[in-house]
């Protein structure tokens, strides 16, 4: 009986992925994640699904950031009412970030209404805090390491990806195929979080490919963040970063309290972490510190030497402030949340940085930022942007292509199959180039709502004489 792979997301972008696997009358979804950037691609959130939620047995997430959960909420408002397995740690961050994410999509739809800019009358949000609260019910957490049974007779075993708290790659065997998905893989050097796992064996493979077109930099965050930070305290300037809630907002706050203990930041310079999401995250830390390169005293150090901003009062009491300091605040894109009023505040004096952290999915602020564009529109008005910007090319949370490759490189045996997913198309396409010369493997690209059959592994046996 035949095992199917649809690519329901993260196909040809790096957002909304979804994979729905389908044997002998059962479906299993490994995550579900929200489609953002491009208007387009928002879009795709808004069709069903071709398979009804219902008739998806069961859910697998690999972590928790949204354009691998922030789907979940939709799902089981639709009809979804299976098991989601998970690890603690992407349950205990899936309970901070899906409400966050349905209270924006409530906002978003109020500030459509409220200024009639919607098409639609009224604007509704794909869904709310409380949808997001219910589905939490859904989780269940299973150990790393340990096969359980999603659906009776599938086995599957996550495994640490060394992406951000929580993140697994997965194994699924089911009708006698093996099946890996990479989730998204940290990089072997990272600031914070372990090096990922060595790949099981496995027949077909999907690697995510981010970064599948780039080769990080030599050095860490404090290589290039040390610098720019002293020059922004030089000049008395104000440094906005736009940051993911989970991760890079540690990564950064981490890094900081590292160069002042050295002396290459003055020790003086004020930071504010401006997200309560991310506070929350921060706060995770300590019950996930084995997961961490980090100790129980340099999280103390951290903590110590960041304001946690909670109220909104609290965050519009930063603009009053004067001299240098950093302001930390979600999300990491530009695309939403507090950040916006740091960035219309502050982007326009050339003494003040905009440093952006992580990968910036095409069509967000972020990425025109970026790319240099001289103004950004934000809540309908153009913001000059005469700040520097900082791009940190070694705070990305994901591995470049070179350590994709040699991720593959150390599986146990030649899959039959690779796809490339999770990635622009120009990422996707290079790594796919990349793994065709350096291994040899069948590699592909698949293009979004492709379907594919998993291969089996060929016999062992030799094959019989005549
Ligand atoms: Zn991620």
């Amino acid at each position: 009986m035949s095992v199917s792979i649809t690519f329901l997301g993260g196909a040809g972008t790096v957002t909304g992925s979804k994979y729905l696997v389908r044997h002998g009358g059962q479906a299993l979804l490994v995550d579900c994640g929200l489609f953002q950037g491009y208007k387009p691609l928002r879009l795709r959130n808004w069709n069903p699904l071709p398979v009804a939620p219902q008739d998806i047995d069961a859910v697998l997430l690999t972590h928790a950031h949204l354009d691998h959960s922030g789907y979940l909420p939709l799902l089981a408002k639709d009809g979804f009412g299976g098991p989601v397995f998970c690890t603690a740690g992407t349950r205990d961050l899936c309970a901070i970030l899906l409400p966050d994410s349905g209270h924006l999509q409530e906002e978003d739809a109020a500030f459509l209404n409220r200024h009639k800019l919607s098409k639609h009358e009224p604007a509704l949000p794909l869904y709310t805090r409380l949808d997001a609260q219910h589905c939490l019910s859904l989780l269940q957490v299973q150990p790393t390491h340990q096969t359980f049974e999603p659906i009776r007779g599938w086995r599957a075993t996550f495994q640490n990806a060394g992406h951000i708290l929580g993140a697994a790659s997965v194994l699924l065997e089911v009708g006698g195929r093996r099946i890996l998905f990479s989730g998204d893989l940290g990089r072997p050097d990272d600031l914070l979080m372990h090096a990922p796992d060595a790949p099981p064996a496995a027949d077909t493979v999907l690697i995510e490919s981010t970064y599948g077109d780039r080769s990080h930099p030599p050095g860490t965050v404090l290589d290039e963040l040390g610098p720019a930070l002293a020059r922004l305290a030089a000049r008395g300037g104000v440094a906005v970063v736009p940051v993911f809630a989970v991760g890079r907002a540690q990564t950064v706050m981490y890094a900081i309290a590292q160069l002042k203990a050295r002396g290459e930041v003055p020790s003086g310079l004020r930071v504010y972490l401006d997200s309560p999401m991310a506070v929350s995250a921060t706060e995770l830390f300590q019950n996930h510190l084995s997961e961490t390169r980090i100790n129980r005293s340099e999280l103390h150090a951290m903590a110590r030497g960041t304001t946690l901003v909670h109220s909104v009062d609290e965050s519009k009491a930063l603009a009053r402030l004067h001299g240098p300091r950093v302001i930390l605040s979600a999300s990491g894109m530009a695309t939403g949340g507090r950040v916006l009023h740091h960035l219309a505040l502050h982007a326009g004096d050339h003494r003040n940085m905009i440093i952006l952290t992580g990968h910036q999915a095409g069509g967000t602020r972020g990425a025109r930022i970026a790319a240099g564009e001289k103004t950004i529109r934000i809540h309908g008005r153009d913001v000059a942007i005469r700040a520097e910007v900082v791009q940190l090319a070694t705070a990305s949370a994901h591995a470049d292509g070179d350590q994709l490759v040699a991720w593959l490189r150390s599986m146990p045996s030649t899959p039959r199959q690779v796809y490339v997913v999770h990635g622009e198309m120009a990422a996707a396409d290079m790594l796919r180039q990349r793994i065709d010369h350096a291994l040899g493997w069948p590699v592909e690209v698949p293009e979004h709502g492709d379907m594919r059959n998993a291969l089996k592994q060929e016999s062992k046996q030799p094959p019989a004489l005549i």
